[in-house]
């Protein structure tokens, strides 16, 4: 089958007053696909899927849905639906009631109307709970009921937002799988705003990257992780180490940056950098390695360093280590059957060796 794409923004601008709260986004999102809008409180994510569903209207720019420009059609004449944070479900009437609500609303009969909320309650796992009412259910059970109800309708495009952020965090995490789970089964086009990365990593066919109204980057989860695309990027998602440098040499397999004046961090070839200029290197803590021992300094990528802290946090250990008077990386260990405790040589003050390898060095312009 070849590609289609089902909702494409082009140009899309949304200015309210002064506040431009959407800047000029244009993105193709694929039929099918589970696609992630994410990006801290405040960038335009909401007024971004709000325009997708026909709340809002661009100051300029197109949406277009399946091809078609939507320009002020209205919510109910798209084929979209939209799952709220609150859920918004009816308190007085039953769980199944609340599912049938679209269905009658367009006068479909009874027994069709019934078979197809015995459907959807299947689908979110709440069979035999089409009697009780909202209230009577957990908040998890309240957002499948919230999800039943949009399914039902069998749009093209689910527009979720932020729609697992009232759950407790093990409720939540059970729910990603879920919801990525019953994505792939209905194989609908699912459009999710987040401002959570490791929801957006962990469920996302493609992720865009929002800040301050514009799409910084768009890509897989991977791609986002392992090839940020600026200084933005590689510390919202995951968490990275930036180290201000100088360039010092540039080859067509490497380039070579000597941060803080003291020590030279080799990166891979590539970025269009000239010697003299001033870069910010990004490394991600778990990439970063750490023995016991002096290193010597600026030899095969092994920097002298001494540990300052040291957090122990189950899985893994961070480790905090100073390079030189200006500089301090963090490091991630995994703590394997040993725990931390067996890693004496790095206890907090030990004289230690970093080293990272040149492919795990970002260079942001
Ligand atoms: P959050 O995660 O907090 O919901 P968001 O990324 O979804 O944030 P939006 O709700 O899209 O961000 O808001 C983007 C910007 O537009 C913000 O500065 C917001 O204050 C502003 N804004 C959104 N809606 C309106 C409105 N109806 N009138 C005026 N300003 C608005």
């Amino acid at each position: 089958m070849g590609r289609s794409v089902d909702v494409e923004l082009r140009h899309v601008t949304k200015k309210f007053d002064d506040v431009i709260a959407v800047d000029n986004v244009s993105l193709e999102i694929e039929r099918g696909e589970f696609f992630s809008l994410l990006g801290p409180s405040g960038c335009g994510k909401t007024t971004t899927l709000r325009m997708i569903a026909g709340f809002e209207h661009p100051t300029s720019g197109e949406v277009f849905i399946q091809g078609q420009p939507m320009g002020a059609t209205p919510p109910f004449q798209r084929n979209v639906n939209t799952v709220f944070q609150n859920y918004a479900l009816f308190p007085h009437m039953t769980v199944a009631e609340n599912i049938a609500f679209g269905l009658e609303m367009k006068g479909v009969p009874k027994a069709e109307r019934q078979r197809r909320v015995e459907q959807a309650l299947r689908l979110v796992r709440l069979e035999g709970y089409g009697e009780r009412r909202p209230l009577q259910l957990s908040g998890g059970q309240q957002q499948r009921v919230a999800l039943a109800r949009a399914l039902i309708n069998q749009p093209g495009v689910l527009l979720l937002d932020e729609p697992l952020g009232a759950l407790d965090l093990k409720l939540r995490k059970e729910m990603q799988l879920e919801l990525k789970h019953l994505q792939t089964s209905v194989g609908i086009t699912f459009i999710y705003v987040t401002h959570d990365q490791e929801e957006a990593l962990t469920m996302s066919d493609r992720i865009a990257v929002m800040n301050e109204g514009k799409v910084l980057q768009i890509g897989t989860p991977e791609e986002i992780y392992e090839r940020p695309n600026c200084r933005f990027v590689a510390d919202f998602i995951g968490e990275s180490n930036f180290l201000e440098g100088r360039v010092t040499e540039v080859a067509p397999d490497r380039v070579v940056v000597v941060v803080d004046d003291s020590f030279p961090v080799v990166a891979p070839g590539g970025p269009a950098v000239s010697p003299g200029e001033w870069v910010t290197l990004a490394v991600r803590p778990e990439k970063i390695h750490v023995q016991p021992g002096s290193g010597q300094v600026g030899v095969n990528g092994h920097h002298g360093g001494r540990v300052e802290e040291v957090v122990y946090i189950g899985t893994d250990t961070y480790y905090l280590v100073r390079l030189s008077d200006r500089v301090t990386v963090r490091a991630r260990l995994q703590n394997r059957s040993t725990g931390a405790d067996g890693r004496g040589g790095l206890a907090h003050g030990a004289e230690v060796a970093v080293s990272w390898a040149p492919e795990h060095t970002l260079v942001l312009t």
